[in-house]
This record gives C-alpha cells, sequence and structure tokens, in this order.
C-alpha cells in the first residue's frame, strides 16, 4: 500500500498511478461528501471528524476526482505525476 503522511495540517499519499491527493486539514469542515465518493480512500476521522486518507489506491481516480469536486471548500488537492496541478 501506498504510505500515507498525516500531520494537524495535512494528509497526504501518492497513487501507484502516480496522482498525488492532499486534503488540507486546516481547510476541512469534516463535511463528509469525499468520503462518500471514494469510501477507500477517504475516512473522516473519530476525533475531530476530518478526511484523512486511509488507502490512496482504494477507490478509481475518477472516484478521487469526484471526491474532490464534492467537497464544498476545496480542501481536497489533485496533482498528476508530472506535479501538475488537476483539481482545483
Ligand atoms: S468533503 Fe472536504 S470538508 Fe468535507 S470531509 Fe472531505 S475534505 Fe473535509
Amino acid at each position: 500500500m501506498s504510505k500515507v503522511t498525516t500531520t494537524d495540517s495535512l494528509s497526504q499519499a501518492t497513487r501507484q498511478d502516480g496522482y498525488q491527493i492532499t486534503v488540507d486539514l486546516d481547510k476541512c469542515i469534516s463535511a463528509g461528501p469525499c468520503s462518500i465518493a471514494a469510501p477507500l480512500t477517504f475516512l473522516l476521522r473519530d476525533s475531530d471528524g476530518k478526511a484523512i486518507i486511509s488507502d490512496p489506491d482504494g477507490d478509481p481516480l475518477e472516484s478521487v476526482l469526484e471526491a474532490a469536486r464534492s467537497c464544498p471548500i476545496l480542501a481536497i488537492i489533485i496533482k498528476d505525476k508530472t506535479g501538475h496541478q488537476v483539481f482545483p
């Protein structure tokens, strides 16, 4: 499984396909739709309900992009393997 780094302010991991997922935990308001769009990738942690990455390869890329689009405050940032930001 890909390595996930979670600190107070972000949760970040790179998928096997090279796409990097970052959740800005300072912004996250625990709204939850990300964990519905990509339930095996994002997990709302018990302590504060913020979304951390549980398994970056848990869902197809399209579901991860859908999760990012569903976030009301755009706290999920997706970059491709060249480092180009594809969302938001
Ligand atoms: S949708 Fe956005 S605000 Fe809601 S839990 Fe996920 S990252 Fe946080």
